[in-house]
């Protein structure tokens, strides 16, 4: 399959006009999916909202002053963070402050 300028015509209107990558093969007919979406991001046509919506992480800007000590296995689904309100100009925690010290004189023992 070669891109000819009638192709890439068709393919931009076609992007244009919002159809889906898999919408615009079919309709060109001999291109599949991935080459259509492969042409439009070499033609810099912009990008359109993607379906799939980003999950917020836990920790947002507005949670910052939460304890961020990490409680589970983070390969775990349960895994979370402390989320108490965390000491002044610290990470966690006074709980997990405490805890945090105590590893770190363990290291140094
Ligand atoms: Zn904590």
């Amino acid at each position: 399959m070669e891109w000819t300028e009638a192709r890439v015509d068709q393919l931009k209107r076609l992007w244009e006009e919002g159809l889906s990558a898999s919408q615009i093969a079919s309709r060109l007919g001999d291109v599949t999916r991935n080459a259509v979406i492969g042409k439009a991001h070499r033609l810099g046509l912009s990008s359109r909202p993607s379906p799939i919506k980003r999950v917020n992480h836990p920790i947002t800007a507005t949670q910052e002053r939460m304890c961020q000590w990490p409680i589970g296995n983070p390969r775990d689904p349960s895994f979370r963070f402390c989320g108490k309100t965390a000491a002044p100009d610290r990470p966690y925690c006074e709980e997990h402050c405490a805890m945090a010290y105590r590893r770190k004189s363990d290291n140094a023992a």
